[in-house]
């Protein structure tokens, strides 16, 4: 693990340097609080931090505090350093932001367990943070595909609709339909729907520009978020998915099961919300359903207002 160490007394600098080394800990060495910061401000910045309380520059109080106001979910662990021992240093090194204090000459064991607290302490930081990313994934995305689940999904579309309305852009929202998908659960069985679904979400993905944005919305319904997209006859995203999709059979351990998929259009218009879009999107895919599916409709433009 890269540690920094921060002081202005080339003995202490060395000595820690040695120290550290020896402990396993790959050691940055700098002679000065602003040095100090260059370092901490750097992406991939050492987890844990050794600084001097007296230093040209900055002294090490400020460093903390400089580097406490930066917004993180990986924090370093901070020991000050120092010679001053009163009671209302100490408080203000913590006050500071730093997590512990030793005070110079230090004692090598002493030294040695308080690393190792903070060693632990950032084990413990980094096991939490893996959690939450994982949560936060699991919140947001659908178990089956992988896919931003129907909140996350809405919450792209509420998020694009505004940003189309701020930057005056166009912003396209299908809503997708595999055909008769009940009649894969009930002929090929529900694993063999399972697989459908994943396949669909792979085949559309290949279809999409980087700014896309596919979602499960329910079952076998998926939205699809298009910013910038402007319709054109025949062509667009949409199409391309749609045809993309009736050429691509699944293979299932049954056997290949071909599918198709009707998807409804609304183009967002001046003043539009995400819910107009969504109704008037969900009434063109009624639209496709009734003209016979596999195909594509888009909303009168009145609708989607
Ligand atoms: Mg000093």
């Amino acid at each position: 693990m890269r540690a920094l160490v921060a002081d202005d007394d080339v003995t202490s600098r060395r000595i820690l340097e040695a120290i550290l080394t020896k402990w396993g800990l790959e050691p940055t060495v700098v002679a000065d609080g602003l040095a100090a910061e260059a370092v901490l401000m750097e992406e991939d910045a050492p987890p844990l931090v050794l600084l001097d309380w007296n230093m040209p520059g900055l002294e090490g109080p400020e460093v903390c505090r400089r580097l406490r106001r930066r917004e993180t979910s990986s924090p370093p662990y901070v020991v000050l350093l120092t010679s001053r021992g009163e009671k209302s240093d100490i408080v203000r090194g913590l006050d500071a932001g730093a997590n512990d204090y030793i005070a110079k000459p230090y004692d090598l064991g002493e030294l040695r367990a308080r690393i190792g607290v903070g060693l632990r302490m950032l084990e413990l930081q980094a096991d939490l943070a893996r959690v939450r990313d994982e949560l936060a994934f699991q919140a947001t995305h659908d178990v089956l595909t992988g896919l931003p689940n129907r909140r996350a999904a809405l919450e792209a579309l509420e998020r694009e609709v505004s940003r189309a309305a701020r930057e005056k852009g166009a912003l396209s929202l299908g809503i997708c339909d595999l055909d008769h998908f009940k009649n894969v659960n009930d002929t090929w069985g529900h694993p063999a729907g399972d697989a459908v679904l994943v396949a669909f979400a792979k085949v559309v993905r290949g279809c999409l520009r980087p700014y896309d944005i596919l979602g499960r919305y329910g079952g076998e319904e998926f939205l699809l978020v298009a910013p910038g997209h402007r319709p054109t006859a025949g062509g667009g995203v949409f199409e391309r998915v749609r045809r993309a999709v009736a050429q691509t059979p699944v293979a299932t351990a049954g056997g290949a099961i071909s599918v198709t998929v009707s998807i409804g259009v609304a183009n967002l218009r001046a003043g539009g919300t995400s819910d107009a879009l969504l109704s008037a999107a969900d009434a063109a895919l009624y639209r496709a359903k009734d003209e016979g599916r596999n195909r594509v409709c888009y909303a009168p433009e009145e609708e989607a207002r």
